[in-house]
C-alpha cells in the first residue's frame, strides 16, 4: 500500500479524528497515488495514524480508519453501517420502534465523515435505501454496501438506489457513471413513505437530493408545534415539507411557494396523501419566493418559513451570499404581521451560525421591527455533528418573534 508522509506537525488534527489531510499538510509519497485509492498515513516520524482514500483535490485523503493496522475493509464497513443504524435506533426513528399517528420509516441511516464512513450519505425511504457519493474512494464500494444493507436486521431494506452522477467530485471523471438500482430487484413503482406520520412521495430518481429534505425534520415539528390558528407562508417550499406539518398542526392557512412546478406537483400530491382535514387550506403557488414577498400585502401572515438553497457553496461567495439573506430577511419582517414567527434558515456551510445571525440582525435593524429569537435551530439529530469535524455542521435557523 502507498505510504504517506505528513509534514512536521500536521498530524495534530489526525491525532484528534479531525478526518480531512488538506493537501498542504503532506510532505510525500512513497509512490503517486491513483484517484480513489486506499493510502497508509504516517506522521514524519515514521509512526502509522491511519488509513484514508487519496482523493486528489484540496482535501487531499479522506479518512476511513484511525489506527495502526486496517481491518478488512468489508468487516470495517459492515461494523460502520451497523453502529450507525444503532444511533438511529437511539434516535427512536426506525419503523418498528414507531407507530400509529407518528409512524417513521425515513432517516439518514449514514451521514458521511460523522458515521465514519467518509464522503457517503444513505437516506433510508421505507424499504429503499438511496446512496449519494461525494468522494472517489467510496464509489467503489457502493455494490458491497448494497448487500450489506440489505442485511441490516430489521431495516427492512430491499432495495438500492445509486445516485452518486450528480455528487462525485470532478476529479473522478464520473462522465460515464450513471444512476440506478444496485440491487436485482427494482420497486415496481415508488411507494409513499412516512416522516413522524407524515406522508409524502420521495422523488429520488429526478428530484433534488435524495428526493426529500431529511434535514428539516425537527424543524418541522416545531412549525407544527406553533401552527394553530396561524396564516401560514412556507418559502422555498419544494415539496412542502413544512406545509404539511403546518397544516397538521392546526394552521387556519398555508401558501406554499416554489419556483419549481415539478417540486410544486409533488407539493400538491403529498396535501392529498395526508387526507388533512381541511386540504382546502392549502394553495401552491410556482414563483420566484422574493418577487412574492415583495409583492404580497403587509401582514398578511403569522408565521413565515425561509428555507432558501445555499446562497454560497464556495468562500469566495460569501460576501454575496450574506447580502443575499439579509434583503430575504428583511423583506419578511417587512412584512410579516404583529406577533408573528418566522423560520429562517441556511444550508451553505460557509455561512457560520454567528455570520447567520448578524445578517438577520441587519436585516431586523432595517425593518425597525421589535425581534426576539425564540429557537437557535440545527439539523436533525440523525445528521449528526462528530465533534472533531465541526465542518459537518451546515444547516442553521433561528425561529423569531416579531413582537409589534
Ligand atoms: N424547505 C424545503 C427544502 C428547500 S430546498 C423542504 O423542507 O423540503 C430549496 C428550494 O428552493 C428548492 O425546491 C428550489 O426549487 C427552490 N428555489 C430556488 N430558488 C428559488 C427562488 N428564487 N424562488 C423560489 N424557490 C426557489
Amino acid at each position: 500500500m502507498i505510504l504517506l508522509t505528513l509534514k512536521k506537525g500536521r498530524d495534530e488534527s489526525l491525532r484528534r479524528f479531525h478526518p480531512w489531510i488538506f493537501s498542504g499538510a503532506i510532505s510525500s509519497f512513497s509512490a503517486q497515488p491513483m484517484v480513489g485509492e486506499l493510502v497508509a498515513v504516517e506522521n514524519i516520524s515514521g509512526e502509522i495514524l491511519g488509513y484514508g482514500f487519496y482523493e486528489g483535490g484540496n482535501i487531499a485523503v479522506r479518512m476511513l480508519h484511525f489506527g495502526i493496522e486496517l481491518p478488512p475493509v468489508e468487516q470495517l464497513l459492515k461494523e460502520k453501517l451497523h453502529t450507525a443504524y444503532r444511533l438511529r435506533r437511539t434516535l427512536r426513528m426506525t419503523p418498528e420502534q414507531t407507530s400509529g399517528a407518528y409512524y417513521n420509516d425515513t432517516y439518514r441511516l449514514l451521514y458521511g465523515e460523522a458515521d465514519g464512513i467518509p464522503g457517503l450519505v444513505i437516506d433510508v425511504y421505507g424499504d429503499c435505501a438511496v446512496m449519494q457519493a461525494h468522494c472517489s474512494g467510496i464509489y467503489s464500494y457502493l455494490p458491497q454496501i448494497a448487500q450489506q444493507l440489505q442485511r441490516l436486521p430489521e431495516a427492512g431494506i430491499r432495495f438500492v438506489y445509486n445516485k452518486s452522477s450528480g455528487t462525485l467530485p470532478p476529479q473522478m471523471n464520473s462522465d460515464n457513471i450513471e444512476d440506478g438500482y444496485l440491487t436485482a430487484a427494482i420497486p415496481p413503482k415508488i411507494e409513499p413513505a412516512s416522516e413522524q406520520g407524515i406522508r409524502f412521495m420521495p422523488d429520488w430518481e429526478h428530484g433534488q437530493k435524495t428526493g426529500f429534505f431529511l434535514d428539516q425534520r425537527s424543524n418541522r415539528s416545531l412549525v407544527e408545534h406553533y401552527a394553530k390558528g396561524r396564516r401560514v407562508l412556507n418559502l422555498f417550499c419544494y415539496t412542502g415539507g413544512f406545509s404539511l406539518y403546518a397544516l397538521r398542526g392546526g394552521a387556519v392557512e398555508v401558501i406554499s411557494v416554489d419556483s419549481s412546478a415539478r417540486a410544486m406537483e409533488l407539493c400538491e400530491r403529498n396535501i392529498d396523501l395526508n387526507k388533512f382535514a381541511h386540504p382546502e387550506r392549502h394553495n401552491a403557488i410556482v414563483s420566484d419566493a422574493f418577487t412574492y414577498l415583495n409583492e404580497m400585502p403587509a401582514h398578511r401572515h403569522d408565521l413565515i418559513i425561509l428555507d432558501p438553497p445555499a446562497f454560497a457553496k464556495q468562500r469566495k461567495n460569501l460576501p454575496k451570499a450574506l447580502n443575499g439573506y439579509r434583503r430575504l430577511n428583511a423583506l419578511a419582517l417587512q412584512k410579516i404581521a404583529p406577533g408573528g414567527l418566522i423560520f429562517t434558515f441556511s444550508c451553505s456551510q460557509v455561512v457560520t451560525p454567528n455570520d447567520f445571525t448578524l445578517a438577520v440582525l441587519t436585516a431586523a435593524t432595517q425593518s425597525g421591527r421589535k425581534v426576539q429569537i425564540l429557537h437557535k435551530l440545527l439539523q436533525a439529530p440523525d445528521h449528526p455533528i462528530s465533534i472533531y469535524h465541526p465542518e459537518a455542521e451546515y444547516l442553521k435557523g433561528l425561529i423569531l418573534l416579531v413582537t409589534d
